[in-house]
């Protein structure tokens, strides 16, 4: 069978991840349309390779020995943004970028999408995760349904929201892995002048980045935070002494000690041995278990290709 998918073989993936480190994939399909996808999906199950989808890359940890298998990046149509103000409706591909769609959104003076528009990743990775700024501005929020395959049939599938099992920063799509080709959100009714919606967009970007690390590779939160009336997983990851911790190429961010920053030259095992000491000192002083946030490809579950 022919794949017209773009096929790259051993593609770096430090290239396609924020944080920049990891060994290469063995391929790299780049799926311009949902045809595309089901070609990549057919030709792993006849080979028998490993699947699993990279969205911007923007919460992944990928091994330093890569990923012995497909790597699945969704293009061209896949990364289209329609908004249909007439059925007060806004439909995104899985590989529109969020923050695209937060930026349109707040051109059309959506004041609820606000939080959108500050977090890097494409559509499908911030269904997958939940993402959000906190727990009210978070993509469950406005969202209706989404259309994705599901590599274990090769079918297309609708899933509305109360089938997705959405919560902190996951959703059940982390135990069913299906490739999200499109996310259907509503536009609620009340619009605020572009302006006002911009300038709030323009406030939230600057709050943001007087607070976190710029200039340097990461992924963000490194850790979830545990559930209240806990603090912080920052906030102990402090308190036991990790701010500004080295190793290697990495560095505990000195501005937030939940991030961790490739300085340059990192490696995946650099940043997960970062992780695994701020994790054991928390435990050892305050007997809290501290929640992968990452997304690390080696535990990620693969795709079951039929
Ligand atoms: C500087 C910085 C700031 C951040 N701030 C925040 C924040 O405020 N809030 C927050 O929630 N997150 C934040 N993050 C984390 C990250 O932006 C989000 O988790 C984002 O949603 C990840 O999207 P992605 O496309 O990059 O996914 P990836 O990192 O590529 O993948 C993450 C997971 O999603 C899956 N996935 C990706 N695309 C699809 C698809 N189409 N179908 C099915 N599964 C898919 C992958 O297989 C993987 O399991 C931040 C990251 C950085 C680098």
């Amino acid at each position: 069978m022919r794949c017209r998918a773009g096929l790259q073989f051993n593609e770096p993936l430090g290239r396609h991840t924020r944080i920049g480190t990891g060994g290469p994939a063995a391929l790299l399909a780049l799926a311009r349309s949902a045809e595309d996808v089901r070609n990549v999906v057919t030709m792993c199950s006849q080979k028998g390779w490993p699947l699993m989808v990279i969205g911007k890359g923007s919460n992944l940890l990928v091994p330093d020995e890569g990923f012995q298998g497909c790597m699945l990046k969704l293009a061209g149509e896949l990364r289209s943004i329609e908004l249909d103000v007439r059925h007060g409706i806004v439909r995104a591909g899985g590989g529109a970028s969020l923050m695209g769609l937060g930026l349109l959104l707040a051109r059309g003076g959506y004041p609820e999408f606000t939080y959108m528009g500050v977090i890097p990743g494409s559509v499908g990775g911030a269904v997958r995760m939940n993402a959000g700024i906190d727990s009210r501005e978070a993509i469950e929020k406005d969202f209706l349904r989404l259309r994705a395959l599901d590599p274990a049939t090769g079918e297309t599938v609708i899933i509305e929201k109360d089938e997705i099992g959405f919560a902190y920063r996951t959703s059940c799509l982390a135990g069913r892995p299906l490739i999200i080709l499109e996310a259907v959100f509503r536009l609620p009714a009340n619009i605020l002048p572009a302006h006002e919606t911009l300038a709030a967009l323009r406030a939230l970007l600057k709050r943001r980045h007087a607070a976190q690390p710029r200039c340097y590779r990461t992924f963000g939160s490194t850790f979830k935070n545990p559930p209240a009336p806990a603090r912080a997983a920052g906030w102990y990851l402090e308190q036991v002494g990790m701010r500004g911790m080295h190793l290697g190429g990495a560095m505990v961010a000195r501005e937030h000690a939940n991030w961790i920053l490739n300085t340059g030259g990192a490696t995946s095992s650099d940043v997960l041995s970062l992780m695994r000491t701020g994790r054991t000192r928390v435990f050892e002083t305050f007997g809290i278990h501290l929640e992968e946030e990452v997304i690390v490809a080696a535990q990620a579950a693969r795709m079951p290709v039929k």
